[in-house]
């Protein structure tokens, strides 16, 4: 749990109980069947791990193991058939302005500016107009666009939509972050930025952070806690603790060892 300084209530919700600014999340036993009306798809099997208040833990596994489905489950947009996710101990009934949400494709509106898409989530709480382009220039300076706010996400690259994805996840301050593959789709160069710059968000606000990766090394680099997950049908294999010291070096042995125990765990698979 290194980097973590939260501010309130550090001591609160060690019994699970009560906590209003608690972002744990609880998966238990969760299952999922996909079945659409042609031959019924097990994506998910008895899924089952928690996530601390403050921790920043990766979902790692091959293409087709439900990390989608899961991460999906979690964030309230796909029903579990089994089990059930608890977030603050609350069971997750369907998607709520506290966990902010982030996806591979961005999903910025096309027909917004960059300040606007930003201030979109906003909109709908109740904070005034002055604290509302507050934030939102804040928002707009943690992820370097502020020059750029006028623009529409046509005219930006891969990582810069992604930015402007990640600052409106961040804007209503959600206690919880998701992410699917949010830097799968932009270059190396650009993901390696990215990611120092989501470690940083996080080590300064202290937020929940669950992120989707198939990128063994992405993990490594960023999370406590790894959840190895495995297909045909998806489940979790294992929880590998990432015990290396931040800020983390590539060529740290530690992180090369982590690298290979978690690629072994994928590759051992059937
Ligand atoms: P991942 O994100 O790890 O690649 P997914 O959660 O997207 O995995 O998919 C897990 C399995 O569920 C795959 O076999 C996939 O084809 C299937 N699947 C995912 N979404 C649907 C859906 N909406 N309907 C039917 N099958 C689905
Ligand atoms: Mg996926």
């Amino acid at each position: 749990m290194a980097g973590v300084n939260r501010g309130p209530g550090p001591e609160t919700g060690a019994d699970g109980s009560g906590a209003a600014a608690d972002a744990s999340v609880a998966v238990d036993g969760v299952g999922k069947t996909y079945d659409d009306g042609g031959s019924p798809v097990r994506a998910l099997d008895d899924a089952s791990f928690a996530v601390d208040e403050g921790e920043f833990v990766c979902l790692v596994g091959p293409s087709g193991c439900g990390k989608t489905t899961l991460f999906r489950i979690i964030a309230g947009l796909t029903e579990a058939t089994d089990g059930a996710v608890r977030v603050a101990g609350t069971p997750v009934t369907g998607p709520t302005t506290d966990m902010g949400v982030v996806f591979q494709e961005y999903h910025l509106f096309p027909w917004l500016t960059v300040e606007e898409n930003v201030g979109f989530g906003l909109e709908r709480t109740d904070r005034s107009e002055a604290e509302r382009e507050r934030r939102i220039d804040e928002m707009l300076d943690l992820v370097g666009l502020t020059e750029f706010r006028d623009s529409y996400p046509k005219s930006l690259s891969g990582g810069m939509k992604q930015r402007v994805a990640i600052a409106r996840s961040l804007a209503v301050d959600p206690e919880l972050l998701l992410m699917d593959e949010p830097f799968g789709a932009v270059d190396a160069q650009t993901r390696e930025m990215l990611q120092r710059e989501l470690l940083d968000v996080w080590g300064s606000t202290g937020k929940t952070v669950l992120f989707v990766t198939h990128d063994v090394t992405e993990a490594v680099t960023l999370a406590d806690r790894i959840v190895v997950m495995a297909a045909e049908p998806g489940r979790v294999d294992e929880i590998v603790d990432v015990d290396v010291s931040r800020p983390r070096e590539r060529g740290d042995p530690a992180f090369g060892e982590h690298v290979a125990r978690v690629r072994e765990l994928i590759g051992a698979g059937p």
